[in-house]
């Protein structure tokens, strides 16, 4: 396993000063910024849109990891080119394969998603398809929402299934309820880690990024 990586969520930003939340983030060593995407329907909330990509697009150099928990992603991945990794949910419909093959078309990686409640068979289907399956530890978006540690389980079968199969470099990504408690944890088993509000909370991402490095057993 590399290096895990941090995916900062931008949604946890104060968004009246992105520019300068997107800067103080890359300053602050953030891997990747993870922008969640749910349109109302899939998940309850109406929250991240494509205007709020761009002015990420915009004024970060750091790769963009677009999770989209939207229906139908297959007519709406193409909003997010220039994205540099596209999740999409096994959930969302039908027609999870040809979505998947629209963002690598795109030029982005591409993930396939799961939520609490979904096997992992909802991911193989096109894990010949897809770089990462983002193994999601909270129902999206229901506020408050606490990790689902049955996530830990999910992501140590999953590895199994790569060794089984012989699938390499397809990451595990972790994301939901994620805080510096749990980061070790769930860093030992994650390639990618998703966390928003605790990257912000108490000290701020300076001290906070360093300390989930730390979980992880990076040195910087
Ligand atoms: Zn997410």
């Amino acid at each position: 396993m590399s290096e895990t990586i941090l995916s900062v969520g931008a949604l946890a930003a104060d968004l009246g000063r992105l520019a300068e939340e997107l800067a103080r983030l890359e300053e602050a060593g953030a891997d990747w910024i993870h922008l969640d995407v749910m349109d109302g329907c899939f998940a309850p909330p109406i929250l991240g849109d494509v205007a709020l990509f761009k002015a990420i697009r915009k004024y970060t150099k750091l790769p963009v990891d677009v999770h989209l928990m939207v229906e139908h992603p297959e007519l709406k991945v193409a909003q997010f080119e220039g994205a540099d990794w596209i999740t999409v949910h096994a959930e969302a419909g039908p027609h999870v394969h040809r979505a998947v093959a629209e963002a690598r078309r795109l030029g982005a990686k591409a993930g396939v998603a799961i939520n609490p409640g979904t096997h992992l068979s909802g991911a193989m289907g096109v894990i010949n398809e897809v770089d990462m399956v983002l193994i999601v530890a909270v129902d999206p978006g229901f506020s408050g929402a606490r990790f689902v540690p049955a996530a830990l389980g999910k992501a140590r079968k999953l590895r199994e299934k790569f060794a089984e199969l012989g699938i390499e470099g397809v990451k595990v990504g972790i994301d939901g309820g994620i805080n510096l408690e749990n980061a070790a944890q769930v860093g030992a088993l994650a390639d990618v880690v998703v966390s928003g509000s605790a990257v912000f909370k108490g000290a701020g991402p300076e001290e906070n990024i360093k300390a989930f490095k730390a979980a992880f057993g990076r040195k910087g």
